[in-house]
């Protein structure tokens, strides 16, 4: 039988909160958190996304946030009934702010808070149109000129960014743009997405020939529209690139495709922005009161630069631009870098019959694909999670409700034990000369990306072509310089080449500021991505959230949007929000904007 003791005790103490919370009693509901407690809060009371550590922040933002949030009616969310294991109780909550309605989690120790999530889920009167409210589509009645819906969209798309200005534009129509685009959509929030690409999905399309998701099907669906039961574990690009361009259509998105954002600049009078756009050859300015980089943050391609490039006669390109193996069969290939896309071109080339050498200059972590999915992801996301309940939703959430300061704590023992368990491969490897790593503390891929968003590869056979020496591994060396025919090596190696490899990464997000606004406004916001966590590639200090993603900036109406697919569908709900309640003119004081330490 289900024991229902845990319900009665969350109960009690989300009343006991309540009561605290809905008189003001600021010391009474910090007295309800643990010693070691953090809340983090997804819009709700902060109008940011933000995680307050401790006692000392709990109060902090309750004294700034309270009495405007005006939160009530804390419950066990419908249909949930609360668990508790190994000392902790945890629960789905339900709750309300004076504008909006909010979802969350909550796990207590030894009685009060240890973790607590508040997320929003919709603004009240201005709830997504679904259920009993979707729209009818069919007009029943007769009426002279009446308008087809083929004939509103149409209508709707000659004028929304001539004679109507969007309230948003999106730059860069890739998932990230879309997902949030079909967001505000939803919303009613008018928006154009802007795409150099001529189609939605080509970000995919123009990648390497053999790219397929390294996220498997669970992780990566969109909002609103789930991909079917037999979709692939893993997406290749093109099936991905397809789906993009088809959810675009049927989202009805406003995607400007062969439109590329030359220049944007604020008008900090009037509040607007002035967005000089170049579509089908024409300059077009669009005029919206809010502006979201959704440009990519595995876009803006690291270049290096080496001595001798200009006088390489060979092929030459960065991994972004790699067409992929077919020319290159009997050719001399030397990539550069040892990450997912160096791993995964060397993999084509020498299935392709090229002679491949990897140059890898510092160390690389490397997971086995299906060790990962099974002992990093299944819980949540797998077929085993759907078959035993878990939803798409439920996942994210109880993700989110990980701490970001704790959460390399519950990764290391994931990785000890993916350690353990291939540990014949990692010595093969090792023995092959290449270079290891399991991230600065052992947390592994996921804090990895969190943190840098490079510095991995998931292994989907690569591994094993350096392992057993099909393809050429130099570790612990960088390029000195090329030669007309050769890479040079700082070992004094020279390496016979008829194609070079940048597969050298990306770099920050606010590069795309400083292209397409301005430098001043790139340092105003500071680097994109990372937590702070004083790691490899992230320095502090500790920011317990991603810098600038999703959020308010340090520039007003400029948001920085994207991330994997699983990134873009959770955060893309809590960007559309914060984007209609400013549209509606709902008061949005955010709390605690976070101070830019580093430039990029
Ligand atoms: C090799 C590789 C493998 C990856 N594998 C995975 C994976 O398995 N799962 C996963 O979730 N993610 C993966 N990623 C990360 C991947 O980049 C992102 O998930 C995804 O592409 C991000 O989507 P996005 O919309 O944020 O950016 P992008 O897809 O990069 O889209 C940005 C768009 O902005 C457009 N743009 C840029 N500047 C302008 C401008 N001035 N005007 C108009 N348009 C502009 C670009 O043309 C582009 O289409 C991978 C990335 C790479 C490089």
């Amino acid at each position: 039988m289900l024991d229902k003791a845990p319900n009665g005790k969350v109960s009690d103490f989300l009343s006991a909160l309540d009561k605290a919370l809905s008189a003001g009693e600021i010391e009474h509901a910090v007295d309800l958190f643990h010693a070691d407690c953090y809340w983090r809060d997804l819009v709700t009371f902060t109008w940011n996304i933000k995680t307050m550590e401790g006692k000392d922040q709990v109060r902090d933002m309750l004294k700034a946030r309270l009495a405007d949030t005006k939160p009530s009616n804390w419950k066990i969310a419908e249909g949930e009934d609360a668990s508790e294991a190994d000392g902790i109780t945890e629960s789905w909550i339900q709750f309300e702010t004076e504008v909006a309605r909010g979802f969350g989690h909550m796990r207590l120790k030894d009685g009060r808070i240890w973790t607590l999530l508040t997320t929003m889920s919709e603004l009240k009167g201005h709830e997504e149109p679904v259920g009993f409210d979707r729209p009818m589509g069919a007009k029943h009645g007769a009426e002279r000129n009446r308008k087809t819906w083929k004939e509103e969209r149409d209508a709707e798309a000659a004028e929304l960014g001539y004679s109507r200005q969007p309230y948003c534009v999106i730059i860069g129509g890739g998932q990230g743009g879309i997902a949030l685009g079909a967001r505000l959509r939803q919303l009613n929030v008018p928006t154009i997405i802007i795409e150099k690409n001529e189609r939605p999905g080509d970000s995919w399309r123009k990648r390497y020939k053999s790219l397929c998701l390294h996220d498997p099907v669970w992780y990566d669906h969109l909002p609103y529209l789930p991909f079917p039961r037999n979709w692939p574990v893993f997406s290749p690009k093109d099936k991905i690139g397809d789906w993009l361009e088809m959810y675009t259509k049927v989202m009805e998105l406003n995607y400007w495709g062969s439109t590329e954002c030359k220049k944007a600049f604020y008008d900090e009078k009037s509040r607007e922005w002035t967005v000089v756009v170049q579509r089908d050859g024409q300059e077009t300015v669009l005029k919206p009161k809010q502006l979201v980089l959704a440009t990519g943050m595995s876009a803006k391609a690291n270049m290096p630069k080496f001595e001798g490039m200009d006088i390489f006669k060979g092929d030459q390109h960065h991994s972004s631009q790699h067409p992929g193996p077919d020319k290159y069969k009997n050719k001399n290939a030397v990539v550069i870098g040892s990450n997912n896309s160096a791993h995964d071109i060397c993999a084509a080339l020498w299935e392709a019959g090229a002679d491949v050498t990897m140059v890898q200059r510092s160390s690389t972590h490397i997971v086995k694909s299906d060790s990962l999915m099974e002992l990093g992801l299944a819980s949540l996301y797998s077929e085993q999670a759907v078959q035993s309940g878990m939803t798409t939703a439920k996942a994210d959430l109880i993700f989110a409700s990980l701490p970001y300061k704790i959460l390399h704590e519950f990764q290391i023992p994931v990785y000890n034990a993916i350690r353990q368990r291939d540990a014949d491969f990692y010595k093969r490897l090792e023995k092959a000369g290449f270079l290891l790593d399991y991230g600065d503390d052992d947390s592994g891929l996921f804090m990895k990306y969190l943190r840098r968003g490079s510095g991995y590869y998931i292994d989907v056979g690569a591994s094993e072509l350096i392992a057993n020496g099909s393809v050429k591994l130099k570790s612990g060396v960088d390029v000195k310089r090329l030669t007309e025919h050769s890479v040079i090596l700082s070992d004094g190696t020279e390496l016979p080449a008829d194609l070079v490899v940048y597969a050298t990464g990306y770099g920050s997000m606010n590069g795309w500021a400083a292209d397409l606004i301005s430098r001043e406004v790139a340092d105003k916001v500071g680097k994109v991505w990372g937590l702070g966590s004083n790691t490899t590639k992230d320095p502090g200090p500790w920011e317990g959230e991603q810098r600038n993603m999703w959020k308010p900036t340090q520039q007003e109406a400029l948001w920085f949007h994207g991330g994997n697919l699983h990134q873009s569908r959770h955060y893309s709900q809590f960007l559309s929000l914060q984007l209609k309640a400013r549209m509606e003119g709902i008061p949005t004081p955010v709390y605690g904007v976070q101070t830019v330490h580093h430039l990029g």
